[in-house]
């Protein structure tokens, strides 16, 4: 009876283990008409998109509670849809993989086998390097793709980032991919073996690896935004695009640990921030930086969280490269701020800090309707197609960007 007995509570503790906890998530739609208005929104939520005098948002209870409180009246619409994508995938407990038929997205140790298969396809062109460790102790892994310089000094560098948020797998894709298309095309084509003798292209496709596999965890998404942080109140993650120091706390991101937006304890408190304010101040040969988001098809710049711009010739600059890279894949190019104000981001503090001309690309989808965060496996070669011609470009502007000024 004992041995029994004993078995019971082993197989309850095992249940509790395995058990699939969904947490509640909602879609909100918001009356918010003017940039003022959107901005004290999104101290407390983060808006996914702008349309009209509306803005829509993926939001979990802890923050629809907070908006609820204070925003109540602006409330147009409130949908709880967890359960509804849920329910179109079949779980496997325990197992980190991308729902069944999503597995052209790439896991974090399929990023890491691609990555040292590039290397050891092209030896001598591509490395493999980290950056560090994220908080659960995963190799933030890069890849340095670039021919020896005949001097060291003429080198410039160009970085691609991806997913700093969890739930943004179209952002590791694109970055991911271009990384084998330029290898691939340094030994056929003369404008990319030239590019290559000039420049470095840092690739780091996978900022925020512990959230994105949180995400997937079980075969089903959860619309997971952080990092895996455990906080001092036992809630979980830090908002790695809100935690760079640069102007770090001054609107648009939450103190409160369980906000979707929330800061975290200081600037760069995140090992994730951390590792990637180290590589930028190592290489300082790196001029140019896109950081990869998804979505709503935007093209954006700094600042992100003052409603000035940067003034001067690099205003100028920065309008002129977006603006470009705006003819190319048709997003819209705008300020940062201009959709609303938002501290503590990469791009404030590459720029404003390493004076790094750096952009954000929400990529597509263009809205929540066309599937927002998770549009499908379907959507990878189409977004990564859609954006070639911009990274080429900034790529080629690297050693010197106020050569975008001469650009017709
Ligand atoms: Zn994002």
């Amino acid at each position: 009876m004992r041995l029994i007995g004993l078995l019971l509570i082993l197989l309850q503790a095992f249940t509790a283990f395995a058990e699939d906890i969904i947490e509640p998530v909602f879609m909100i739609e918001m009356l918010a008409p003017d940039n003022n208005t959107r901005s004290k929104i999104a101290q407390i939520i983060h808006i996914d998109s702008v349309i009209g005098d509306r803005i829509y948002s993926v939001v979990n209870a802890e923050d629809l509670k907070k908006i609820q409180e204070e925003y109540s009246a602006h409330i147009l619409s409130l949908e709880l849809i967890q359960n509804k994508l849920s329910s179109y995938y079949k779980t496997a407990l325990g197992v980190i993989d991308f729902p069944v038929g999503e597995e052209a997205f790439h896991t974090y140790d399929e990023v890491h086998a691609e990555l040292k298969q590039l290397e050891k396809e092209y030896a001598g062109l591509a490395h493999l390097f980290s950056l560090g460790k994220s908080i659960e102790g995963r190799e933030l892994w890069g890849i340095k793709i670039g021919s020896q310089a005949e001097s060291k000094e003429d080198k410039a560098g160009i970085a691609f980032l991806g997913t700093h948020h969890a739930r943004e797998h179209v952002s590791t894709e694109v970055p991911l991919n271009f990384a084998r298309e330029i290898l691939e095309r340094e030994v056929l084509d003369e404008e990319i073996k030239d590019l290559l003798k000039t420049t470095d292209i840092y690739i780091i496709p996978m900022i925020n690896p512990d959230g994105a596999m949180y995400d997937i965890e079980n075969r089903r998404y959860k619309w997971w935004r952080k990092n895996r942080h455990r906080n001092a109140d036992s809630s979980f993650g830090v908002d790695l695009n809100r935690n760079y120091s640069y102007g770090w706390g001054t609107g648009g991101s939450s103190s409160s640990p369980s906000s979707d937006i929330y800061m975290g304890s200081a600037a760069f408190s995140e090992p994730e921030t951390k590792a990637v304010r180290d590589f930028f101040r190592a290489h300082r040969t790196i001029k140019i930086a896109l950081s990869f988001h998804t979505f709503s098809e935007l093209i954006l710049y700094p600042w992100g969280g003052r409603h000035e711009g940067v003034g001067g010739s690099d205003e100028v600059l920065f309008k002129k490269m977006a603006h470009d890279m705006a003819a190319m894949n048709h997003y819209t190019p705008m300020q940062s701020s201009e959709l609303y104000i938002a501290s503590g981001d990469t791009c404030d503090w590459l720029y404003g800090e390493l004076k790094v001309y750096c952009f954000t690309f929400e990529l597509s989808p263009a809205s929540m309707w066309d599937g927002g965060f998770y549009p499908g496996a379907r959507v990878i070669d189409r977004v990564y197609e859609a954006n070639v011609a911009p990274m080429l470009y900034l790529a080629h502007l690297a050693k010197n960007p106020a050569f975008a000024l001469e650009l017709k």
